[in-house]
């Protein structure tokens, strides 16, 4: 296995244990972790419906330790691991950071922004553009999504049966 690939790997088992406190905590497992000259600065997971806040993305969260640990707005050297592709809002803000290189799990092609609906991180009309790198560990993330909705769906088909069976009483 090429270097490069298995330090991205190991990253990526970082991030994907940031996505499984989401997990935990009932929120749509995505991961992050910002890494600077070798060393993890910064992690965040998804708590969008925990915070009621459509700024709780996980990599929002990270830009926002991630500066705070290096005093400066600006990330530049910082590499950024995600287990799912990154959103319209996040990737405009990894460019806003100026983070170097980005490292994603599975691609999104719903709502994709690194490549799939759009691809905000290599437009060279903008002064800055993120070196990317996808389908680390593709399968481990998209499999930690599938399974989410899954169990998701069956909890909500439960609770209409259960409210079903109420009404029949
Ligand atoms: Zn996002």
């Amino acid at each position: 296995m090429e270097e490069n690939t298995k330090i991205h790997e190991k990253y990526m088992r970082e991030a994907i244990r940031q996505a499984k406190k989401a997990y935990a905590i009932d929120e749509v497992p995505i991961g992050c972790v910002i890494v600077y000259e070798g060393r993890i600065i910064a992690r965040g997971y998804n708590r969008r419906n925990t915070d009621k806040n459509t700024l709780s993305h996980a990599e929002l969260i990270a830009i926002r330790k991630a500066s705070k640990k290096l005093g400066d707005w600006r990330l530049e050297g910082c590499t950024m691991y995600i287990t799912l592709e990154p959103c319209q809002m996040c990737s405009g803000a990894i460019i806003q950071a100026r983070v170097s290189e980005v490292v994603i799990g599975s691609m999104n092609g719903k709502a994709g922004c690194a490549g799939s609906v759009l691809n905000l991180l290599e437009m060279e009309e903008f002064n800055h553009q993120a070196a990317v790198t996808r389908g680390i560990l593709d399968e481990e993330c998209s499999l930690m999504l599938s399974t989410f909705f899954r169990e998701l769906r069956e909890k909500k088909k439960l609770e209409k049966q259960k409210s079903n069976n109420e009404k029949e009483k």
